[in-house]
């Protein structure tokens, strides 16, 4: 089917209808939204005032009071069927999720199932938000460290993952005892209709089970980066998890700092890989090209710059250069394309505009043009580029949000270390390397200094489990696995006399 023929507007209202989202919900509005697939309308919404996410921050905080007496495993039953509800939905919402942000079929659906393993997280979680027990010096004392529930949670999310960073925030902030306001991408607020529709049947159930839970545990704001300035000023939103831009959190995270509110930062990414004098060059080939074109280069840990060492650059670039011209550029919906479109012709030009600058700090580019398809002249589809760099210049220390992989040349497995580490930015990374002293320094205290480093695997991607998030601009947030729960709870050191005397600590004497 060409991409004259897809009918998307129909189709995504027929998926949100069938999810249980309703029709003014996204028709009638101010805020127009497109599908990168064709170009073309799929919803207008409308948004919410400044004065209606004031109220709304307000509800949440008033059903926060209530949450938080909950036990937390009786939270954690909620997520549970969360997660039932989206295993339910996932051919319907990964397919919006394609839709709506151009991923492939299986990158539409892989996202959902992250929001399902994040579920699953959140309910084992839910018997497991523990503290310590301290040794004290006083005698019949008893030292001890809790963790209580913080409050409504701002989560603000980019274009990119339009619905998984709601669900690795929200499973971990509902167990934990807290509330949520989502203000998601105003270029993809239509998969969050559809999230928050989800949500609310696995409330429904929640409640026909026989539990009590308060309205508002959850709640949608729909707009642009004011709706999102409301919740960063509301002194009654005591954390922000952003995501986004570096741009977006210098704004953002000074702000909730004057304030004292938490911030949890997740901003762009630059990210390397270096490949070996011993690498295996087969799985090299996979691992950087999923890495560098899967999303069409859109995710934060999209592979953009990759040392090569020069024993093997002869052999690998030459055919990493055959796969960018080969890769399959189109319709994502469609079986067999690996690479859809941008988001939008901003996208595009910025892409260009990043080529062109490669290309005066002396690049040699290969690939990167517009490729066009009948009928959808406001898609913007990009053939990916590689661009081999004379040095570490120029656009090479940006992120360009675009499929363009810089390629350099080393001798020297320390330099290309340095060089690696040498940008602003510091999410996420890999070696690609047989040698077991190279992957050993790669992941030490002298290695990357990004908060995920990875050996034979490319640096794009996540598993539930592992603590998600960088280092420098990258904002230095934790998300989804490992201890990322206690960014959503305040504990408290509690001491406990159950003595008759009042020894002080540090031998004071204070006798009345
Ligand atoms: P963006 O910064 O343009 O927008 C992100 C969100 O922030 C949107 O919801 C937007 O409305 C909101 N926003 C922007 N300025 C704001 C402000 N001053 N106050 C409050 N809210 C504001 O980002 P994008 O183009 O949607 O997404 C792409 C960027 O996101 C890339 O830089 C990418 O690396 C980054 N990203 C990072 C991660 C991560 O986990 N580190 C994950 C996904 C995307």
């Amino acid at each position: 089917m060409t991409l004259a023929n897809l009918n998307l507007a129909a189709e995504t209202q027929k998926i949100l209808s069938d999810l249980g989202v309703k029709s003014e919900s996204y028709t009638g509005g101010t805020l127009a939204v497109r599908s990168p697939v064709t170009g073309a309308e799929i919803g207008k919404l409308p948004e919410h005032s400044a004065a209606a996410a004031t109220d709304a921050i307000e509800k949440a905080h008033a059903a926060f009071l209530e949450w938080r007496l909950v036990p937390a495993p009786k939270r954690g039953e909620l997520v549970r069927l969360l997660g039932e509800e989206l295993r339910a939905a996932k051919t319907a919402l990964g397919r919006l999720v394609s839709i709506e942000v151009g991923k492939i079929t299986s990158e539409g659906l892989g996202e959902v199932q992250e929001m399902i393993d994040i579920c699953d997280f959140g309910v084992g979680l839910s018997r497991q938000l523990y503290g310590l027990t301290i040794a004290t010096e006083r005698a019949d004392h008893r030292m001890m460290e809790t963790w209580h529930p913080l409050g409504a949670i701002g989560i603000i999310s980019a274009f990119n993952f339009p619905v998984a960073v709601w669900s690795w925030n929200a499973a971990l902030a509902l167990v934990c005892g807290n509330t949520t306001i989502w203000k998601p991408s105003e270029k993809t607020p239509l998969t969050a209709l559809a999230v928050q529709s989800i949500f609310e049947k696995a409330l429904s159930r929640y409640i026909a089970e026989g539990n009590t839970a308060p309205q508002n545990l959850s709640t949608l704001l729909i707009g642009g980066r004011e709706v999102g300035e409301v919740l960063v000023e509301h002194e009654k939103v005591p954390l922000v998890s952003a995501t986004g831009s570096t741009a977006m959190g210098r704004a953002v995270g000074p702000r909730l700092a004057q304030r004292f509110a938490r911030s949890l930062l997740e901003l762009g990414g630059n990210n390397a890989a270096i490949v070996g004098p011993s690498a295996d060059l087969d799985l090299t080939l996979r691992g950087v090209a999923f890495a560098a074109m899967g999303t069409a280069g859109q995710r934060c840990t999209t592979l953009r710059r990759l040392f090569v060492h020069d024993s093997v650059y002869d052999t690998l670039v030459p055919r990493l250069a055959k796969a960018y011209q080969s890769v399959t550029v189109g319709n994502p919906l469609e079986a067999g394309n690996l690479v859809g479109p941008l988001i939008d012709k901003g996208a595009f030009e910025r892409m260009q505009s990043s080529l062109d600058a490669a290309k005066s700090a002396g690049g040699k580019v290969i690939g990167g043009e517009r490729v066009e398809f009948d009928g959808a002249p406001d898609a913007f589809y990009v053939r990916p580029a590689i661009v081999e760099m004379p040095a570490q210049t120029g656009p090479v220390r940006e992120e360009t949000f675009a499929p363009i992989l810089y390629v350099m040349k080393y001798s020297d497995f320390h330099e290309a270390l340095r060089l690696h580490n040498d940008v602003p930015q510091g999410l996420s990374s890999s070696i690609f390397t047989n040698d077991m002293r190279e992957a050993e320094i790669f992941v030490s205290d002298r290695g990357s200094d990004c908060g995920i480093a990875n050996v034979n695997i490319g640096p794009s991607g996540a598993e539930i489990g592992g603590a998600f998030g960088g280092e420098k601009e990258t904002g230095g947030g934790r998300e989804s696995g490992s201890d990322a729960w206690r960014a959503y709870m305040r504990r408290a050191t509690n001491t406990m006399n159950y003595g008759r005397t009042l020894p002080l600590a540090q031998g004071v004497k204070f006798d009345v």
